[in-house]
């Protein structure tokens, strides 16, 4: 039996103790992992250690696939209504509500989001996820079709079967949510991966899962790395579908690794370059105040950060100047200080790779506006970046930077904008600020991306689809939309008097 981690949190946003299982969970049971080797969790103020986590191998994604498989055969999918699945998705719905204080205390904890932001934001989208998809699980239809013969043709979703999950660290229990409703309310048996770096709240979603009463082996959870899980869960040859979220470049390798497998079926949620206009006609203020929640939310940890500001000419001096003061009073600090708006980065390796973004904006010419630097003495704390006067080659222009750092551009007009913003390989989302509702129709129609926002950033709703165009990702998580990512159309054929 894998050890238990007990915390104390003994703080002004919460006071209370967390406990549960560090060991790879398959088949309702926490256990060592076969290599019987762990994973060290790091806490990102200070780099201490928080805890030790059993590692998962890829002998282990073997056992809970059979896990899993078994439930599917005995207790889940066709064994099940959708009402059924319904009613225990909601349940863990209530589960999680009940336990939402303790969940953002080791969401703060682990990741170094704020407190605040961790309840209002990643556990309260959670639950909604949650919830939406418990009242689309008994409403999976198919279709009645008619035909030139005598027959009667119907459509059934069924589900996929075991169906892999691969999740990053910068929203870890959202991205469990959003990736385990959609399939449970389809019937689907789950091996998921966390990210190492951010294990905690799925491993304290396992027990709220068994309460909730799923059966055994319908989520397993598996925290690895992910050259051996990720990997093993991408080209098995039982997992019938993998749904990545992360960097492009792995998700490259998914879909290698599922094409040269079984072919299973892959859904990719990857990065983003975001970009953000603000033409000369917008209400400064409110630009000013998205602008800053597009970039510096979640320490500028988001897909859709909108990290490249373009600011028409007319009004740029004036937004800079704004956008300065507003950036300038970013409060970056301890993530369960009240008051404190940006924690640390979430990592050594991810303050390396922004510090290093910030070398290359310096040494390629463009102009450090504001920050550009580590915050504090310890922990991996990066103070809000502005940088101005960059070029489209600018490796802080072109490439995603995932941190608190973002590029301000001036433009001309409409079709410089749209060229400029269109210029990358990523498309996840895009937004545009102008109170004239003919242009922000257009631009929004014009910019190639999943997602586009209209005097507002980064808002985001379990009912509505979200997703990539070009490189950032293939098919849609969330809305209805999800669903078919986890389900098998077959279509049946009735012969009603056609003779031979
Ligand atoms: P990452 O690609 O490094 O890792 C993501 C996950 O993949 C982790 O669990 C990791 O262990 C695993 N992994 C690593 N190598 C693997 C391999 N060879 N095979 C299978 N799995 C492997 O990304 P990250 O650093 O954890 O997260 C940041 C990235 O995630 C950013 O690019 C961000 O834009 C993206 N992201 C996208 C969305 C979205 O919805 N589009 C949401 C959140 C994050």
């Amino acid at each position: 039996m894998a050890p238990t981690f007990t915390h104390e949190f003994k703080n002004q946003s919460y006071t209370g103790k967390t406990s549960f299982g560090t060991g790879v969970y398959i088949d309702g049971q926490f256990r060592d992992g076969s290599n019987g080797t762990t994973i060290d969790v790091v806490n990102p103020t200070n780099g201490s250690l928080i805890t030790k986590i059993a590692e998962a191998t890829a002998a282990d994604v073997n056992t809970a696939v059979k896990a899993a498989q078994k439930a599917l055969d005995t207790t889940w999918g066709l064994n099940t209504s959708g009402a059924e699945r319904g009613e225990l998705i909601g349940k863990l719905a209530r589960l999680m509500e009940r336990d939402q204080d303790e969940l953002s205390a080791i969401e703060a904890l682990d990741n170094g989001k704020t407190f605040g932001w961790a309840k209002g934001v990643d556990i309260a989208f959670s639950i909604q996820t949650i919830k939406y998809f418990a009242g689309w699980a008994d409403k999976i239809t198919g279709q009645t079709i008619e035909t030139d013969e005598k027959k009667l043709v119907y459509t059934r979703h069924e589900p996929l079967g075991v169906v892999g999950q691969i999740i990053p660290w910068n929203f870890p229990l959202l991205m469990f949510a959003w990736k385990i409703a959609p399939a449970l309310a389809t019937g689907n048996a789950i091996v998921i991966k966390p990210s190492e770096f951010t294990p905690l709240t799925a491993l304290r979603m396992c027990s709220l899962i068994e309460e909730a009463g799923f059966p055994p082996g319908v989520v397993n959870v598996l925290v690895g790395y992910g050259q051996t899980v990720g990997q093993a869960i991408s080209e098995h040859m039982d997992i019938q579908k993998v749904a990545f979220t992360g960097s492009t470049l792995v998700g490259r390798k998914v879909m290698a690794a599922a094409a040269s497998s079984n072919l299973k079926n892959v859904t990719l949620e990857l990065g983003g370059k975001s970009p953000n206009i603000i033409f000369d006609d917008a209400d400064l203020e409110q630009a000013v105040n998205w602008a800053a929640h597009g970039i510096f939310w979640n320490h500028g940890q988001a897909c859709c950060a909108g990290s490249r500001i373009f600011v028409q000419e007319g009004i740029y001096d004036k937004f800079l100047a704004e956008f300065t003061k507003k950036t300038a009073s970013i409060n970056v600090g301890d993530p369960f200080a009240p008051g404190v708006d940006q924690g640390p980065q979430v990592s050594q390796l991810q303050y390396d790779r922004i510090m290093g973004y910030i070398e290359s904006g310096k040494s390629e010419g463009a102009t450090v506006h504001l920050g550009g630097e580590r915050h504090g003495t310890e922990g991996y704390f990066i103070k809000p970046t502005i940088f101005t006067d960059t070029t489209p080659e600018m490796k802080i222009v072109k490439e995603e930077i995932f941190g608190p750092v973002g590029v301000v551009i001036k433009f001309k007009d409409e079709a410089d904008v749209i060229r400029q913003a269109n210029d990358t390989m990523y498309g996840l989302a895009a937004a545009v600020f102008t109170q004239n509702l003919n242009r922000a129709i257009e631009t929004a129609h014009k910019l190639q991306a999943g997602t586009a926002w209209v005097n507002c950033v980064n808002q985001l709703h379990a009912n509505v689809p979200f997703g990539g165009f070009k490189q950032s990702g293939i098919g849609r998580e969330l809305g209805e939309y999800a669903l078919h990512n986890y389900t098998n159309v077959k279509a049946v054929h009735i012969n009603l008097g056609h003779k031979m």
